[in-house]
């Protein structure tokens, strides 16, 4: 006989990473309340709310509004999918291994399209995606608002005005931004944006929340073939979130009831007021690091992403140990690099839920025994010192100018 399996019982982890996120207790709680049916009479109001709350964290009137069943990746296929048949030329801009993950996604559908790189830790040059386009007819121009993998923020303005110049629609990535960092999908005319459920917004993985514009939504009418995937063709799957509810697939009624109170909470604290709070704990953070003695990868401090701190590991110290301990002595995860900067760097989250005050303060303590442990001196209480001293300038400036 073998043993019989035990009660699920996971550790509690404070989940320092570029997601999933921690998740508030009242988002727990909508996720285990009954099930109802997806065609429930009930269940089309609340998705109907989903929506409303959804349109408000991007922005956005696009009639085209919804959650995906899939996670952060699915958005990136339905994005790429549905805007590219064979043979199309697009454009990414790649920096980093999930802008990368949109060009191969693009490259898979039999289209041409062309990545433009810019060294990891740095944004795509715009005018390096101008030249590109010379003399090609660009149907989608793709970008990573903020790149995980590397903590890089890149701005809107001179893609849009990039895409309006070679007609071409603009696709971006806002799977680690969304309810994080300052963004309007119809004021900055974003024609598909899309994220995830697990970063910013705090709610389980397995929901892709996407928008889409009118002029992305002609783009869609006009195709001569059918979208390659049936399951993320986004205007069927409207026939379904639109106004006539019809059946396509069985979405996963939990998450949304999950998403949908985190959405609420979002909009509870307000979305500048969570945008500011991303900004202080993360200045917070890079002072107790920066404090510690340690090296970010991304020098210039406007191109940094706020909810995603990637750290120089120094030199003689051991990667997996440091991450190891952080998470059998306190519980906390940290994430590694991959790709081109695997074992080069940490890559230290604070994304909706988990950006926190307490937590960037216990961090900072538990790394610097972490780091002591492993070798590397940090001058005693540095980090935390630094921190405490960030936050009292943000403090002190706040209370100056009411
Ligand atoms: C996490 C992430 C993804 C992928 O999301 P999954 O939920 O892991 O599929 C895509 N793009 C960015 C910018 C991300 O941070």
């Amino acid at each position: 006989m073998t043993q019989p399996i035990g009660e699920l019982n996971p550790p509690v982890r404070l989940m320092l990473t570029p997601g999933p996120s921690s998740i508030d207790p009242r988002v727990y709680r909508a996720m285990a309340t009954p099930l109802v049916g997806h065609m429930d009479p009930w269940f089309k109001g609340c998705m109907e709310e989903t929506q409303i709350l959804m349109r408000q964290i991007f922005q956005t009137e696009n009639r085209v509004t919804m959650p995906l069943s899939a996670s952060g990746s699915g958005g990136i296929e339905a994005s790429v999918l549905n805007s590219l048949e064979e043979g199309d030329e697009g454009i990414v801009a790649v920096n980093g291994v999930f802008s990368e993950r949109m060009y191969e996604i693009g490259i898979r559908a039999s289209s041409k399209v062309i990545k433009v790189e810019a060294p990891y830790g740095k944004p795509v040059d715009p005018e390096d995606v101008r030249r590109a386009a010379k003399g090609k007819k660009i149907k989608i121009i793709g970008l990573a608002h903020g790149e995980t993998s590397t903590g890089v923020f890149t701005g809107i303005e001179a893609y849009r005005k990039l895409a309006d110049e070679v007609g071409a629609l603009l696709v971006v990535d806002t799977v680690a931004s969304l309810a994080a960092v300052p963004l309007h999908v119809d004021r900055e005319r974003i024609d598909i944006c899309f994220s995830g459920s697990q970063k910013a917004i705090s709610a389980p993985p397995g929901m892709s929340p996407i928008t889409v514009s009118p002029a992305a939504e002609e783009v869609f009418r006009k195709r001569k073939t059918k979208v390659q995937s049936w399951y993320f063709d986004l205007t069927t799957a409207m026939n379904y979130w639109g106004k006539d509810r019809l059946y396509h697939h069985t979405p996963p009624i939990s998450l949304i009831f999950a998403l949908r109170e985190a959405m609420r909470l979002v909009l509870e604290e307000g979305l500048e007021a969570r945008w500011e709070r991303h900004r202080t704990n993360q200045l917070a953070l890079i002072a107790g690091l920066e404090a510690m003695g340690l090296d970010l990868l991304v020098t210039n401090p406007a191109d940094r992403l706020p909810t995603v701190t990637a750290v120089m590991i120094p030199g003689g110290v051991d990667d997996a140990k440091v991450r190891n301990q952080l998470l059998d002595e306190f519980n906390i995860e940290i994430a590694g690099g991959f790709g081109a900067v695997k074992g080069k760097i940490w890559r230290v989250g604070l994304m909706g839920y988990c950006s926190q005050k307490a937590n960037v303060l216990l961090f900072l303590a538990a790394f610097e025994k972490v780091l002591l442990d492993q070798g590397f001196r940090v001058p005693s209480g540095a980090g935390v010192g630094a921190a405490i001293r960030s936050y009292s300038q943000v403090e002190t400036a706040a209370a100056v100018s009411r």
